[in-house]
């Protein structure tokens, strides 16, 4: 559910979602806000009440919106963008791959009405510690890492088993053909064929760069192994 739909055009033509599309293991739904509305002028926003800065986005047209995807069907949860939500993670993206359907509202302006969000019954999700214009971006941020979760839509040399945060780890560096570029070569040990001492020198590396960059995960990952 948005305000602007045509953000997800190429979102959805582009790369790996556009393939799982065209492979229907991936549908998604753009709902125009806008469509909904019965205000004068087509409008879907008005003046903040008790003062504030900015424009609204009205209950009305959401939840008329909301309603019409709803016809026929129960159960299914709606996710809001927002940055007062539950931060966004990869435990997140792996649980909500498990739904058959979701719904997200993006938000724009100062936000949305209030009421949209009781009588929905959303779950506010943030993707991160900052203010966006609107919640298009993280719309698409959620809906690309849930997809990858999808069963098909990566292909098995893709798989995410070893990615950053599966074990509360970050991925450990990698190189790829020339061997020496710009005079620089890629570790020896990955090329020995020795594939203990390979792994090893994954874990000692993921190891090294999740404690420099995410302490918070590598206490985690402390945690998780006791
Ligand atoms: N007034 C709001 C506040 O202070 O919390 C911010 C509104 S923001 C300018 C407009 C819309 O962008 C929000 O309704 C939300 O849908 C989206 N948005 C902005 N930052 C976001 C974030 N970090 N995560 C998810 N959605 C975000």
């Amino acid at each position: 559910m948005t305000l602007f739909p045509a953000m997800f055009n190429d979102f959805k033509r582009e790369s790996l979602i556009g393939k799982a599309i065209e492979k229907k293991l991936l549908e998604i739904n753009v709902f125009n806000i806008r469509d909904f509305t019965k205000q004068r002028a087509n409008s879907v926003d008005d003046e903040v009440y008790g003062g504030g800065n900015g424009m609204l986005m009205m209950a009305q047209p959401i939840y008329d919106c909301y309603k019409k995807i709803m016809e026929g069907k129960s159960n299914i949860k709606t996710y809001y963008m927002s940055p007062k939500g539950k931060t966004f993670n990869q435990e997140m993206a792996i649980k909500m791959s498990k739904e058959t359907e979701i719904n997200i509202l993006c938000g724009h302006y100062e936000g949305v009405d209030e009421r949209a969000l009781q009588l929905i019954n959303t779950e506010e999700i943030s993707i991160g510690d900052y203010v966006l214009t609107g919640g298009e971006l993280p719309a698409m941020v959620v809906i690309d890492s849930v997809a990858r979760f999808v069963k098909g839509v990566l292909s098995n040399d893709e798989s995410t088993s070893e990615e950053s945060f599966m074990n509360n780890l970050l991925e450990y560096p990698q190189f790829t053909r020339p061997y020496e570029y710009e005079g620089l070569k890629v570790p020896d040990i990955l090329l020995s064929g020795d594939h203990k001492k390979v792994s090893e020198w994954k874990l000692e590396q993921a190891i090294e760069i999740t404690k420099k960059n995410r302490p918070d995960l590598y206490e985690k990952y402390l945690k998780d192994k006791i």
